[in-house]
Order: structure tokens, then sequence, then C-alpha cells
């Protein structure tokens, strides 16, 4: 394990998150709803169109967490723990040990998921870990991702590209080219 396990498990939620954008997969509540079952995001809910903007929106501020360097991605932490007020306290609920939550359970969604991905950054940062965060490196696919490997050998999106990348080289050596 690389980071704590509840910074593990956001950290893959963040990037899920930032890769519902591009092909859209939030294409109406109902998506929403299911996308949340599916990431098994729990709390308050509005299943409204506000909500649903609210999420879109905030996935290319979480994109950008990818495209800058340490200050940036500091700020975007400090700006987004900031306008969600975030207070950092330790919790137990279901089946999960104590880890952090930094807003309360009636929170908008899309605050508990900024708040949730910037408390996971803060670990990234602290440990000096952003270069484990990478972009796909199949050439059609934009998709990003966190190394959370031991020996930092992850290069494709959780999404089937490595494998797709693989058979796309072997059939490419099987007709010499
Ligand atoms: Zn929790
Ligand atoms: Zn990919």
């Amino acid at each position: 394990m690389v980071f704590a396990p509840d910074t593990e498990t956001s950290l893959t939620d963040v990037a899920a998150l930032v890769n519902s954008a591009d092909p859209e997969q939030l294409v109406d509540v109902a998506a929403l709803d299911e996308f949340c079952a599916k990431q098994r995001w729990t709390g308050s809910r509005t299943h409204d169109e506000a909500e649903l903007a609210a999420v879109r929106r905030l996935r290319p501020q979480l994109r950008r967490l990818w495209d800058t360097d340490e200050d940036g991605a500091v700020q975007i932490v400090n700006e987004l723990l900031r306008r969600a007020r975030a207070l950092p306290q330790l919790v137990r609920h279901d089946e999960w040990d104590y880890h952090l939550h930094a807003t309360s359970p009636e929170a908008p969604l899309a605050t508990r998921m900024a708040v949730e991905a910037a408390m996971a950054f803060v670990d990234v940062i602290r440990s000096g870990a952003l270069d484990r965060l990478f972009v796909c490196a199949a050439p059609d696919c934009s998709n990003v991702g966190i190394d959370l490997s031991r020996n930092r050998s992850k290069r494709f999106c959780d999404a089937g590209c490595g494998n797709r990348m693989a058979v796309a080289a072997y059939r490419a050596r099987r007709s010499g080219r």
C-alpha cells in the first residue's frame, strides 16, 4: 500500500469522476445515481439537475490536478478545502474503519466529492507523490489515473487500454508491420 486505505479509495474515485466527463457518462440524473451507487457514495442527495450540474462542474477543476505542477496542485486543493469550509474529523461507519471526513453527510454531493478529492491530494502532496498521477498512455485515450503499484509500472487507465494496446501490438507483429 502506497497511501492510507481511504486515500487510495478516494484517489480511485477522483479518477473515475474525472474520467466520466469524456465521453460523458453522467448524461442525466439517473446516470449520476448509477455512478454514485457504483462508487458507493452515501450521504444526502437531491437527485436533481442542480446536483448533476454541480458534479459536472467539479470535474474540470479536478482534472487540472493532473495538468499542473506541485504549487498549482496546492492552490487547487487549498481552494477546494476553503470553499467547502472543510473540517477534518475521524469517523467510522458502515464497513469502513476510522478514516477522515472533512464535510458532514448533509453537505451537497459535489461538495463532498470536492473535499474527498482534496483530502486525498493533501496526502499525495505531503508524500511528494504527485509523480504517481498519469494520463493514459494509449494514443486515443485521455483518461487519468493514479499509479498505486509498488514499482510504479502503471501506464494505462482502468478502462482496459492496457489490454487493448497489447492486442494491437500483437496483431501488428503478426501481420509483419
Ligand atoms: Zn466515510
Ligand atoms: Zn485509457
